[in-house]
């Protein structure tokens, strides 16, 4: 007899027919022997409406009470499930964050993962019932209260849940049939992968991959809980997220397994900054300060001149104002000349195991990159990830372009994306 954990996204379970479609696949796998948890995401779009209704009646939502509202949306889905379930002659429990034993930090919003104590979901499974989780909740540690994970975190809780019950396997169902070497609705010849490494898939959720979230995979990799990312609307077998030591060592390791791109971000550049010791890292802690997360550095080298240089960096869209503005009040003590903000970017990062043991990719991208007349603006590399920031305009090109340089390209392949929005 098996263990699994499902997690269903807002597009599955969008109305009651969505829920009434989840719920059979459910029973058919309880039926097939196994201990059923299933984590549910808010029905469609609901966490987004939820926040606008907050957004109406307040500007500036207290952080506590803006989860006490977001967390609702994932109470709502899991009774019905449980209900559309009892219907199909089955029993199931649906229980909240708090209630399964999902113990977080204070930090509302974006609260982290402390411990999971799901005795009450071995209880119910131990009574024969199929145990249903809101998902991308918990409760605080120190001050009780309820709290939220970010956006999209149910992916987190499914595998967070899946680890403390020692569950063979978390399969996430989403509305495309797994992932894809780029995103079919830039690269229509674009193949689903059959398997891929937690590195990889933690590199190109960091990228801008949206079908999973990052902190999910960081906790799969850590508790080595195969994930299989697929779809709901089909019976299709997804992509399998496992150790690197799962892949098929035998075939001819692809160079690059994906292309992925991020038009979420910004660029910043500090003009005119004095060469001398410490001044970046003035800069940077003033940006931390502001409570943001860069991505990519570049600093030119300085003018002889002056012996000024430029230092740029990008980091979330979301993030902009509040760094300008840090920035902006810490101009004479750092005695820098000029801001610059630029939200026209995007990022293209090509990531693969393969890179390890092959020379001359980044020449590979950089050239195909030029042929289709692209211009880079900063790169940064991992040692299985090469990342390039152009104009905004031209990410499908360069998606495409990089795609069909590393021979990724399948004319049988049709992806299919169902609706929603991948979540
Ligand atoms: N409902 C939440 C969101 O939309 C959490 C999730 O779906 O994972 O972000
Ligand atoms: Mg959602």
């Amino acid at each position: 007899m098996g263990r699994v954990v499902h997690k269903y996204g807002g597009s599955s379970v969008a109305d009651a027919d969505g829920i009434k479609r989840v719920a059979q696949r459910i029973v058919a796998t309880k039926k097939a022997g196994n201990d059923v948890v299933v984590v549910i995401s808010a029905m469609g779009d609901t966490t987004d409406e939820l926040m606008d209704l907050a957004q109406q009646v307040s500007p500036l939502p207290p952080p506590r009470e803006l989860d006490m509202l977001l967390t609702s949306g994932e109470r709502i889905s899991a009774a019905l499930l449980a209900m559309a379930i009892a219907n199909l002659g089955y029993e199931a429990r649906s229980f909240t964050g708090s209630q399964a034993g999902v113990i977080t930090t204070s930090a509302h919003g974006n609260a982290r993962i402390i411990d999971i104590t799901p005795g009450r979901i071995e209880e119910s499974l131990g009574e024969g019932h199929i145990a249903i989780v809101a998902g991308f909740q918990g409760v605080a540690q120190d001050t009780k209260d309820i709290t939220t994970m970010g956006r999209g975190a149910s992916d987190t809780t499914a595998v967070a849940l899946a680890a403390a019950l020692e569950a063979d396997y978390c399969e996430i169902y989403t509305d495309v049939d797994g992932i894809f070497t780029a995103d079919p609705r830039i690269v229509p010849a674009a193949k689903q992968i059959p398997k891929i490494s937690y590195e990889e898939m933690l590199e190109m959720a960091a990228c801008g991959a949206k079908v999973l979230h990052l902190r999910c995979v960081e906790y799969a990799r850590r508790y080595n809980v195969p994930v299989h990312v697929r779809s709901s609307f089909s019976q299709k077998e997804g992509t399998w997220v496992v150790d690197a030591k799962e892949l098929d060592q035998t075939m001819e390791q692809a160079i690059i397994s994906g292309v992925v791109q991020d038009t979420k971000e910004a660029k910043i550049t500090v003009v005119g900054v004095p060469d001398k010791p410490g001044e970046a890292a003035r800069i940077f802690e003033t940006v931390a300060g502001a409570d943001t997360n860069i991505d990519m550095i570049v600093q030119n080298v300085s003018a002889v001149a002056t012996n000024r240089t430029d230092i740029s960096f990008t980091l979330p869209r979301a993030d902009g104002a509040r760094a300008m503005s840090a920035l902006a009040r810490m101009k004479d003590e750092v005695g820098y000349e000029q801001l610059l903000y630029d939200d026209r970017i995007g990022k293209v990062s090509v990531v693969g195991v393969g890179m390890r043991s092959h020379p001359g990719v980044s020449a590979k991208f950089f050239s195909a990159l030029a042929d289709a007349g692209v211009n880079i603006e900063m790169i940064s590399t991992s040692e299985i990830r090469i990342s390039v920031v152009v104009d905004e305009n031209l990410v499908n090109a360069a998606v495409t372009a990089a795609h069909t340089a590393f021979d990724l390209d399948d004319e049988h392949t049709q992806a299919v994306v169902y609706g929603g929005t991948g979540r």
